[in-house]
């Protein structure tokens, strides 16, 4: 049996038609940048993630600069994130000449520890307080941050907060929605998000009328009107193509993440009654609305050698993320050293994704279960 981590065609054949007409609507009209279709597009999505405004970007890695831009985050400045995510996040940071500091992620969601947080903060002096601009917490495989203590963190300190929403669009926390909470919320539509475009876009939401008309001229090089720059932007512009095709997947998406959702509560039980309860450590739901991008297992025996196994009997699988960002080479400025956040390391040597999509069958996740214990000997 052959189960992929992720299936895009099947999803592909469900919405064919819709997909085909509108983008021959769009070829008709030749009409291929920003437009009608982005702006409708930001309307639904600003609607469906409870913030009042959206403006379509080129990427989320562009949400996450365009956002760093908008709030004047530059040399002088830091700004916290995680050091257990996708590059983006932290490269933002750097590439807008920001310095970021890394606060280590809570042993259960994996998601930034807001008590790291605080006690990050209070142990800055009064100078490095005063650079301190941002704060960027993650909304790892669709489940939200700990969004209340990091807003009265933020508040306290006066801090922007960036969400990295990139995983987790419709993701809820208290009844709020991913990107509704924070100064900014940043999207991506690459194609295994759980909303995706045909290739890649972005989009930023905000409830701050200023930040929305700085963003909307930033993404168009700064210029406003055409032609006179106040600001140095950039291109970061969304495509029609990709605006009408995400516009069509969000009318589906409720039903993909209800099916998300039920394959992880399928996988709990199939792991509950297989004996593996001592090897495999199954992911801590603790917001109501997990929007399960990823259904990522700790491992903490021969997580390498299962993934070769699972490999070689069809079974796809990733590790999100290999190698903690504090360990990457281009930030070894920063000076971080191993052992330096325990918790991110770990993960990134035990954590393990299985498929989880929505179009996967029963049999599917029984084989997966299946073939994990066949490998664990139980
Ligand atoms: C995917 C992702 C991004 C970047 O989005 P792109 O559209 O690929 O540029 C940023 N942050 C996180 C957490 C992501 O998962």
């Amino acid at each position: 049996m052959k189960v992929p981590l992720l299936d895009l065609k099947s999803q592909y054949q469900s919405i064919k038609e819709e997909i085909l007409k509108v983008t021959e609507e769009i070829f008709e009209s030749q009409y291929f940048i920003l437009g009608p279709w982005v702006e409708a597009l930001e309307k639904e999505i600003a609607g469906y993630c409870f913030s009042k405004h959206a403006v379509g970007v080129s990427s989320g890695t562009d949400a996450l600069l365009i956002s760093l831009m908008a709030a004047d985050i530059g040399p002088q400045d830091t700004v916290i994130t995680t050091p257990y995510t996708f590059f983006a996040t932290a490269g933002s940071i750097s590439r807008v000449g920001a310095r970021p500091i890394f606060v280590d992620v809570d042993p259960d969601t994996y998601n930034i520890s807001p008590e790291g947080l605080d006690n990050a903060i209070a142990a800055m002096t009064g100078k490095e307080r005063a650079r301190l601009r941002a704060v960027i917490p993650v909304h790892l495989y669709g489940q939200c941050a700990d969004m209340d203590p990091i807003l009265k963190i933020a508040a306290e300190y006066n801090l922007l907060v960036i969400e990295d929403a990139a995983q987790a669009v419709g993701a809820e926390y208290r009844e709020k929605r991913a990107g509704s909470m924070g100064d900014f919320g940043c999207f991506s539509f690459f194609p295994s998000k759980n909303l995706g475009a045909f290739g890649d876009g972005g989009l930023v939401t905000t409830s701050s009328d200023d930040f929305y008309d700085k963003l909307r001229i930033l993404r168009v090089h700064g210029a406003h009107p055409k032609y006179y720059h106040s600001l140095t932007g950039g291109n970061f512009r969304l495509d029609a193509i990709q605006a009408a095709i995400v516009s069509i997947k969000l009318k589906f998406l409720d039903s993909w993440t209800r099916a998300r959702q039920e394959n992880a509560r399928k996988y709990r039980e199939l792991f509950a009654s297989s004996g593996l309860a001592d090897v495999v450590r199954l992911p801590v739901e603790k917001e109501n609305r997990h929007i399960y991008n990823q259904f990522v297992i700790s491992l903490e025996e021969k997580r390498d050698e299962l993934r070769l196994f699972l490999d070689d009997a069809g079974i796809g699988t990733e590790v999100y993320y290999p190698v903690p960002l504090h360990l990457q080479k281009c930030f070894s400025d920063l000076d971080h050293k191993k052992g330096d956040f325990p918790v991110a390391e770990h993960a990134a040597l035990h954590s393990l994704a299985l498929p989880v999509y929505p179009e996967l069958s029963d049999d599917q996740q029984e084989y997966v279960v299946d073939k994990i214990k066949a490998f664990y000997g139980c």
